[in-house]
């Protein structure tokens, strides 16, 4: 079974996609790499990783949720914002992640061995703004509270490019306990906007990969909508949560062709 697709994005970065179609990300410097995100953890990453790069490589997961850190036990060195501990914790039983990759066609035969176990060994700390050199190429760290507390956006200095991953994106899920309600999504989002000079180019972990630079100020339009009580608040329903879409939405996205859309719990419409 081939577990993953690879896509050369610049000098120093590199798409993983898994076969789920969740995608990770792999930046290269001169001296060491490293892994942004782990996917739903389905093959061995690690010795796919090595196919790639022969340098020293160390994870940084951008939140906790299973199609991040699913193969996060496979490495020595991995980080993440401890704000997101709590669901990296939940979201990491392992009879949860079985369920997900059987909602999946191409993984809906899985059984608990297809998945690498959950990560228990140590995750370090990051926090906001911190910054990693790799030679060449640094990765500074945004946390973008919304989707999870301790959710990150990496900057990819030299690069110019940004990894959103779930943080902002076309479909921004704003659903659980452990997700903020509009008003404080939207600060992050402002937060965020304060970078937009130092990038040309916004990744993804899922859909399309990517988005242009106009998602950012899209999504925090929803955000202001969805405050006003002036958004199209379309009923949906994703992962079993009762969600209300702030732009209406078909089976290709935004019916105004926009791209960045918020998908939110009543109680987080405040
Ligand atoms: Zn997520």
């Amino acid at each position: 079974m081939t577990y993953y697709q690879l896509e050369k994005l610049s000098e120093r970065l590199y798409r993983i996609i898994e076969i789920g179609d969740v995608c990770c990300y792999l930046v290269v410097g001169e001296n060491k790499a490293c892994l942004l995100d782990t996917g739903c953890g389905y093959g061995n990453l690690k010795e796919y990783v090595e196919t790639i790069t022969d340098k020293p490589v160390f994870v940084i997961l951008t939140h906790g949720h299973h199609d991040h850190m699913g193969a996060a036990a496979l490495f020595d060195e991995v980080y993440m914002n401890h704000d997101d501990m709590p669901v990296f914790k939940e979201f990491g039983v392992m009879q949860r992640r079985l369920q997900d990759a059987r909602e999946h066609e191409k993984t809906k035969h899985f059984t608990s061995k297809d998945l690498i176990p959950t990560r228990e060994s140590e995750i370090k700390d990051i926090r906001d703004g911190e910054e990693f050199d790799l030679g060449g190429i640094t990765i500074k760290m945004i946390q973008v509270k919304g989707h999870t507390p301790g959710i990150m956006c990496p900057l990819l200095v030299e690069d110019r490019s940004i990894i959103f991953g779930d943080a902002c994106g076309v479909s921004v899920l704003l659903f659980d306990k452990y997700s903020s309600n509009v008003s404080e999504y939207k600060n992050s989002l402002l937060k965020l906007k304060q970078y937009e000079e130092k990038y040309d180019r916004i990744y993804r972990n899922h859909g399309t990969f990517w988005s242009p630079k106009e998602l950012l100020d899209n999504v925090i339009e929803c955000c202001d909508l969805v405050l006003e009580g002036k958004d199209d608040h379309q009923p949906t329903m994703i992962h079993g949560f009762e969600l209300f879409a702030a732009k209406s939405i078909n089976e290709f996205g935004r019916i105004d062709k926009k791209q960045g859309n918020i998908m939110y719990a009543m109680e987080k419409a405040r």
